[in-house]
């Protein structure tokens, strides 16, 4: 087993208030990771990162080992060193990138081979490629290389592309080996709860560090989703780390809370700040709109973010309007705020057994406010 511990603390249904320890320290549990793809959160410096309550991010293994290349980044002193982030770090493994790539990439049992989107030239990704570029950059929790299924997908091949991963987790566990990070499977399965199901219990019986559902969020109805999770969660075991890759809104991210989930990775709050869409417990405040020109008041009045504190609409709508720099990063850290805000908020709730009343709270204030939602 490798250098982290997870310990729950407390529990709310099946929600769980939990710590998970790594050698680079501490993150409080069920909590949310902002998306570094190219070793940097948009717009953000890792000390505003910090500042916002950020305790562990998501970089990509994908995107870093085409540019500037794992090798690079190993000889500069790995990824921790080279992005100046000291805590913690969770590199996908490739798959979910490949498999966004479409026609232009072929699997095999072997692994995947695709055109790089860089410079077109041929590259091999499998398991083995995967642990190893995930090991140079020094990652704290690094992922199995996954096969990850559209949506809609019939069920013969959804089973054929789930068994694959199944194979490359085990590949992807022995290519870990000596490997002080933790490593996470990868649960499949697409919208079958069969499958899901055969994926869990194929992942835990070879033992894994932690648990992530993948091949959701690919376009599949939130009740779809829901229901996948209800299938797939209560097979994952109570004493590890329980991880959605890529959800979502803030309504997806307490309903897997409230099913037992505690990791999330969304790159929504940093790119739609940039798109300027910004987080507001009442739902959205569209900063473009002309509405705002005006408007001396913040995003949020309650919200205590950096941005909230010194800025008014009518200015972020203006550096919307003038594409300058400084709005997409006011707006990132609001949104950063919101979503850190939210998962601190959740934690409470959990700890004090009082997550559904705070959850149908939530969603009243988003409810209520609906009419004035801008469009
Ligand atoms: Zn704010």
């Amino acid at each position: 087993m490798s250098g982290y511990s997870f310990t729950v603390e407390a529990s709310d249904g099946e929600a769980r208030r939990a710590r998970a320890s790594f050698a680079r320290g501490a993150v409080e549990l069920p909590a949310f990771m902002p998306v570094g793809t190219h070793a940097t959160v948009k717009a953000m410096t890792p000390g505003e990162l910090d500042g916002l309550g950020v305790r562990i991010l998501v970089a990509n293994t994908f995107h870093l080992m085409l540019r500037p290349g794992a090798g690079v980044v190993e000889a500069l002193g790995g990824l921790h060193r080279f992005m100046h982030w000291e805590r913690p770090i969770l590199t996908d493994s490739g798959g979910f990138q490949v498999f966004s790539l479409g026609a232009r990439r072929s699997i095999s049992e072997e692994g995947v081979e695709f055109r790089s989107p860089i410079d077109g030239s041929k590259v091999f990704l499998d398991a083995e490629r995967s642990m190893a570029v995930q090991r140079s950059l020094g990652s704290d929790v690094v992922m199995a290389f996954d096969d990850c299924t559209a949506y809609p997908m019939d069920e013969a091949r959804t089973r054929e592309s789930m068994e694959r991963t199944l194979r490359w987790a085990k590949r992807s566990r022995a290519a870990h080996a000596g490997n002080p990070g933790a490593l996470f499977g990868i649960v499949q399965g697409g919208m079958y709860a069969s499958l899901r199901e055969r994926s869990a219990k194929g992942l835990r019986e070879a033992g894994f560090d932690g648990y992530a559902i993948g091949g959701l969020a690919v376009g599949e109805p939130f009740d779809e989703r829901l229901r996948m999770l209800d299938a797939t969660v209560p097979l994952l075991p109570g004493d590890r780390i329980r991880y959605l890759m890529g959800v979502g809104t803030p309504e997806d991210v307490v309903e897997a809370v409230r099913r037992g989930v505690d990791l999330f990775d969304c790159v929504l709050p940093t790119r739609n700040a940039r798109n300027g869409y910004l987080f507001v417990p009442w739902g959205v405040v569209k900063i473009r709109n002309r509405r705002h020109r005006e408007d001396e008041r913040p995003i949020d009045p309650a919200c205590a973010c950096h941005t909230c504190r010194h800025y008014s609409r009518a200015y972020l709508h203006h550096l919307d309007r003038c594409g300058e720099i400084l709005g997409s990063r006011l707006n990132t850290v609001h949104n950063l705020h919101f979503y850190q805000r939210l998962m601190a908020d959740v934690r409470d709730a959990i700890a004090n057994r009082r997550l559904d009343a705070w959850r149908r709270d939530f969603a009243e204030r988003r409810a209520a406010a609906e009419p004035t939602i801008e469009s």
